[in-house]
């Protein structure tokens, strides 16, 4: 996979319904799955996200914007008139990182997937037939500092 092929940029996003509509740093296009608990009970499946380590959001739109601290450490916002599930962020820093769902973006069918995380709680009715890397709950909590 060459660079030019992942490089990211300045990327429009938006929900369902278009009561959020924003605009986000995206530093490469690369996704990555989440297989734990919460992701799956909040999106309804294993949740497709994008890293953006410095957004610098911009919103154009925050009419149903509505943020959900389901953990002291994070919140998750989603759209309070069509339900689209969009953003996870630290509750601690809300305008730092922040992670995108994929497909909230315009060109999200454009992103390559990067690799699996949380890979220990998917339940065995589904798997991905690639061969991405699978991060482990333990595994990704040493990367991150806290384990
Ligand atoms: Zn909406
Ligand atoms: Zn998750």
């Amino acid at each position: 996979m060459s660079e030019s092929e992942t490089m990211g940029g300045r990327m429009r996003g938006q929900c369902l319904c278009s009561a959020v509509e924003f605009e986000v740093d995206v530093p490469e296009r690369t996704y990555s799955i989440c297989h734990c608990g919460l992701c799956r009970r909040w999106s309804g499946g294993p949740l497709m996200s994008v890293h953006c380590p410095e957004p610098r959001t911009e919103w154009l739109n925050d009419e149903g914007l509505t943020w959900y601290q389901g953990t002291p450490w994070a919140q998750r916002g989603f759209c309070s008139r069509c339900g689209s599930s969009l953003f996870w962020r630290m509750a601690q820093e809300p305008e730092g990182m922040l992670i995108v769902s994929v497909d909230a973006l315009e060109d999200g069918g454009e992103f390559t997937l990067d690799r699996h995380i949380y890979s220990d709680a998917r339940p065995d009715r589904y798997d991905f037939a690639d061969d991405c890397p699978r991060v482990t709950e333990a595994e990704l909590m040493k990367e991150l500092g806290l384990g």
